[in-house]
């Protein structure tokens, strides 16, 4: 590998070099969307900041496992105690009268178009909760024979105390008190079948009108939320592999109680890093749909939003979150995008620029050492816990320099070519590789266009599907003046232009 990594681990609190269990090899498991709403940017940010992470372990050569579940099940509404809890996926499904798995599905689809718009890479494996009930049902009984886990009433729980009693690190991650966590006193309401208030669902008994239920050898139920990125970690990428990663927001219960279930049942902490990233706010906020702070990646890249002026690209909007560390609140506001257009126009423009510059032919030039170190500083940045916004910082002052170059206020002798050509790499390497930014002003890097097309077509889609015959007729005005043709079918709705 070319530089020594270092990450914050937010188990240990604190940054750590990275030494991957197997050399040249990275296991990371990062958890997935909940699909039973559209994607929201918070969620994109997340994503997309273990992009940047998930790029730059490949330009450093590892060969990287990347796991990125679906939850479609298990992720549960309400007082999970008293039974009175319901499935996100199955309360839409009733809601909107589908199946959950066409609820699991239309999300699913969604979230994909969304990460192809903001230039996500897919990752080597996408497993689904719904896929994976066998090994989850293999590590309950695991849990169970080792001690951790009790039946009642056709549902298992998770037996904190009996774990802490062993192993003392429950609450490590989150920074939760074990004593506080055991000395709960929390009146159990009669119902609930918990020893302790502290204990977790790995498996639930399912109601009559519960939907998504399958055989078990407890009760005819569904796995508790934590357990398939137990069993889908443990599957794919080992009981012991190296990056784990999520929002904060999942640090406990979801994270701490992952933890306690893998070592539960296979004796082993599953991750050796566990990273997390912070929080979007929509000026100074938390987003929050009902109180109308909140915004969706459509209405952003539209402009059809009281809280932007205009609309943003996809490129302006991954260059914004690529502004702040992964670990740093990021507020979104007006302000910041428009500076962000700008910065990303400079960014793309000084490479262009550079494309066409040649040094001078012999030796050692005045400039060279000054373009080096920033150039050395840019790598050594993103190899200090992915800190894009320094790199950013140095590529910026290195844009200063091309900028002064293209003016002629510095001169071509006073640079050689081996180090301009040390500059095209860089520069090409940190914004297509390392960012995953593309040039949206020139050509369709990216698949932009298609994935446009795609949201367009699936805005009018549920347009006719509501009825809402005012969107879908403007949305067919304007892609026919656009002499975009759509053609109606089966399987969907497909484009060709004139
Ligand atoms: P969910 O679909 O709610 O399970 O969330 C998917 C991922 O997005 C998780 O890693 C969450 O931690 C993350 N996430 C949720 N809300 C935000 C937010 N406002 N900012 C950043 N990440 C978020
Ligand atoms: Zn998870």
């Amino acid at each position: 590998m070319k530089v020594a990594l270092k990450l914050y681990n937010s188990l240990t609190r604190q940054k750590e070099d990275f030494t991957p269990v197997v050399e040249g090899r990275v296991g990371l498991y990062v958890c997935g969307p909940t699909v039973y709403s559209d994607v929201h940017l918070g969620n994109c940010r997340t994503f997309i900041s273990f992009d940047l992470i998930y790029r730059y372990l490949l330009y450093l050569g590892y060969k990287v496992r990347y796991v990125r579940n679906v939850t479609d099940v298990g992720h549960l509404e309400g007082d999970v105690d008293t039974h009175d809890a319901e499935d996100k996926i199955s309360k839409k499904a009733r809601l909107e009268q589908l199946e959950p798995m066409e609820i699991a599905q239309k999300y699913t689809n969604g979230f994909h178009e969304m990460m192809h718009l903001f230039n996500v890479l897919p990752p080597s494996i996408e497993p689904r909760a719904t896929g994976h009930i066998p090994e989850q049902i293999e590590m309950v009984e695991q849990i169970i024979a080792n001690g951790f886990g009790y039946e009642a009433n056709g549902s298992v729980y998770f037996d904190v105390p009996a774990f802490i009693e062993k192993y003392k690190n429950y609450g490590q991650l989150s920074g939760r008190v074990v004593d506080d966590l055991l000395q709960e006193t929390r009146d159990l309401k009669n119902q609930s079948e918990k020893r302790h208030p502290a204990d977790f669902a790995i498996w639930m008994k399912a109601s009559d009108e519960h939907i998504m239920k399958w055989n078990s050898p407890w009760s005819v139920g569904f796995p508790g939320w934590h357990l398939e990125c137990s069993a889908m970690s443990t599957k794919y990428l080992g009981e012991r592999f190296d990056i784990h990663g999520g929002g904060n927001d999942l640090k406990f219960p979801h994270h701490e109680n992952e933890i306690a279930q893998n070592i539960g049942a296979c004796g082993n902490t599953p991750a050796n890093y566990w990273l997390h990233t912070n929080m979007l706010l929509l000026n100074g906020k938390k987003m929050s749909k009902s109180d109308g702070n909140n915004i969706t990646p459509v209405e952003l890249i539209t402009g059809n939003s009281p809280h932007v002026s205009k609309g943003y690209s996809p490129m302006t909007v991954r260059f914004f979150t690529l502004q702040s560390h992964y670990s740093s609140q990021l507020d979104l506001t007006d302000e910041a995008l428009a500076a962000a257009e700008k910065g990303f126009r400079r960014l793309m423009e000084g490479n262009k620029a550079l494309q066409s510059f040649v040094g001078s032919k012999d030796g050692n030039k005045p400039l060279d050492a000054e373009i080096d170190a920033l150039i050395n500083g840019s790598f050594s940045e993103m190899a200090d816990d992915f800190n894009a916004p320094k790199a950013l910082a140095k590529l910026f002052e290195l844009v200063t320099i091309i900028n002064k170059l293209n003016d002629k206020h510095l001169s071509f002798d006073d640079v050689s070519n081996d180090c301009i050509e040390r500059l095209k790499n860089c520069f090409s390497d940190f914004i297509f590789k390392i960012f995953g930014l593309s040039d949206e002003s020139t050509n369709d890097g990216g698949g932009v266009v298609d994935g446009l097309m795609q949201l367009i077509l699936d805005i009018r889609s549920d347009a006719r599907t509501n009825k809402d015959w005012t969107t879908s007729d403007k949305i067919r005005n304007a892609l026919s003046s656009l002499k975009i043709v759509v053609k109606d079918n089966k399987e969907g709705s497909s484009w060709v232009k004139e």
